[in-house]
């Protein structure tokens, strides 16, 4: 079964944004302006195959979505491994991950309450650097611990298309599955600067996101730019510092937890 809220909107040729109008940024539960958070799946459709990227949007049948759309295979990639990517997950008979996520998909997230995926499908390991060919079509995968210690971003220099995931997003959860240090995620952040692309597109916004926005992520997280920071204390979870940059409906805004405990 497919789900009547599901849609999708064509953002380049063969490129597709797929998600639920159940829940929108604002209330046409359509629109793909900034403003609160959303779940997006992208389906990238190749000469010879495609590939979904993440299982973010949960609703029945979105595998069968994207399939119709790409009248040909589909290969299922995720960003990472938290459950809110991987919705149905245990409907596929194998996907693609970082080999450091995948303990997420094994035990879940106890510390939410997030169960594994049962059954987990046989799984393919990614790595930074790894091209994913679709024929006429290569994804270059860019590994980026810091939201997960295997977190993954793909890049389509031909369409200069970077899906980010929830690694180069408006909203950053960070230090909550795995420890990684801060700087060295800000070092990743700007070698990502140097690769090809004009535009992000993340799991969480529907809105494209322009290469500056990794500036002022890093401006906000290296406190360049002004903005509070204020303590606050999850139960059972952690202290975290957070800090909120901008208005959510507008496309220059950031926030960011971070568990610092
Ligand atoms: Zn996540």
């Amino acid at each position: 079964m497919i789900s009547e809220n599901l849609f999708h909107a064509e953002i380049a040729k063969g490129t597709y944004l797929i998600s639920t109008s159940a829940f929108g940024p604002t209330e046409d539960g359509r629109s793909l302006e900034p403003g609160s958070a959303t779940a997006n799946s992208y389906l990238i459709v190749g000469g010879e195959k495609a590939l979904l990227f993440d299982l973010a949007v949960d609703e029945e049948g979105v595998y069968e979505y994207a399939k119709n759309l790409a009248q040909k295979e589909v290969m299922t990639v995720m960003s990472h491994g938290h459950y809110d990517h991987v919705y149905h997950l245990n409907e596929r008979d194998e996907a693609w991950i970082h080999k450091k996520d995948e303990y997420l998909l094994r035990e879940g997230m106890p510390i939410i309450g997030a169960p594994p995926v049962n059954p987990c499908p046989k799984l393919h390991e990614l790595e930074d650097g790894d091209m994913i060919r679709l024929g006429n079509r290569n994804l270059k995968v860019i590994h980026i611990p810091g939201h997960t210690p295997g977190s993954i971003l793909l890049l389509d220099e031909n369409t200069g298309i970077l899906f980010s995931g929830d690694t180069g997003a408006r909203r950053l959860l960070f230090g909550v599955s795995g420890e990684v240090n801060l700087d060295d995620f800000c070092k990743s952040l700007e070698r990502l600067r140097q690769e090809k692309f004009q535009v992000m597109y993340s799991a969480h916004d529907r809105c494209a996101l322009p290469k500056a926005h990794i500036d002022l992520m890093l401006g906000v997280i290296r406190k360049e730019v002004e903005a509070e920071w204020v303590e606050q204390t999850m139960p059972g979870v952690g202290t975290f510092m957070t800090v909120k940059y901008g208005r959510e409906n507008e496309v220059t805004y950031f926030d960011m937890s971070r568990l610092v405990d």
